[in-house]
């Protein structure tokens, strides 16, 4: 039944035997050997792949957790407002709370319990919705930037370590400090500009933002948090005992404008938690 004994994932540290992590998604099997002790013949290219492998399912477990704790928290808030007889909130608070599940297919059956949640209070609301219709507006949204600003507030929080300018020539830069081993840091990224893509016929005029075009060590990794109006993206990086740095995939139309990348030490997902 079992392919190898149980083995602890090195990017969330579930422990089972399964070939690929079921809480990231890492894929256990490939690494097998050197997970379980055996000797392996590794060279750089080796290393830096399990690296990112490391780092890439470990924002995806991240990502998943900070999903998952803020839509708990929206279904209290939700739970309470019905209580509070206010179903109209407990609706909105519901929809945005299946927004965020729907953003994550691996949350199925947690949709199906909100979206039950959702025709619960749509009935209670019925007999108190008279004549309020006029009212109504785009609630979610400003839910949303709601639930936003809370995460850039913690963002704040977290402690300062540089600022770096990633210019949109392409050229590499590397940050003064050295970024702990095994530790979580926060980059956030702000920033936008066009560049000329010359894959299209008509060669046109695109308007990329970090989240497009930002390599961090290389890779393109992607963001745990987003908000695409301020050209704004938070970015977790786990610390490898060396500097980071910063490029951009895509080369600037207007070679003066850059991306600004600024490091904080911690994840904002402990802060949310
Ligand atoms: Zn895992």
């Amino acid at each position: 039944m079992s392919s190898f004994d149980p083995l602890q994932c090195p990017a969330c540290g579930y422990r089972g035997n399964e070939k690929t992590c079921p809480q990231c998604g890492f894929p256990i099997g490939r690494y097998q050997d050197f997970l379980s002790g055996v000797p392996v013949l590794t060279d750089e290219t080796w290393k830096r792949e399990l690296e990112e492998q490391i780092q890439r399912h470990r924002t995806t477990y991240h990502q998943r957790m900070i999903r998952e704790g803020t839509i708990q928290a929206l279904m209290q808030i939700a739970r309470r407002l019905e209580e509070q007889g206010n179903p109209t909130g407990a609706l909105e608070t519901y929809r945005q709370a299946l927004e965020l599940v729907q953003a994550d297919p691996s949350l199925g059956s947690l949709a199906r319990e909100i979206e039950a949640a959702i025709r619960d209070a749509q009935r209670r609301q019925e007999p108190a919705r008279q004549g309020t219709e006029a009212q109504r507006q785009p609630a979610n949204q400003a839910g949303l930037g709601e639930i936003s600003r809370d995460i850039w507030q913690n963002i704040a929080k977290l402690e300062f370590v540089e600022q770096l300018i990633v210019p949109s020539t392409g050229k590499k830069i590397e940050s003064k400090s050295i970024l702990e081993r095994n530790k979580e840091y926060t980059i956030v990224a702000r920033g936008s500009y066009e560049y000329v893509d010359k894959r299209r016929s008509l060669k046109s005029v695109r308007t990329v933002d970090a989240k497009d075009v930002l390599l961090i060590n290389d890779v393109k990794l992607e963001p745990i948090i987003s908000n695409p109006e301020r050209h704004e993206y938070v970015f977790l990086v786990i610390g490898t005992g060396e500097r980071i740095s910063f490029r951009v995939s895509k080369t600037g139309f207007d070679p003066t404008i850059s991306l600004l990348a600024e490091i904080r030490k911690g994840s904002v997902f402990n802060l949310i938690k």
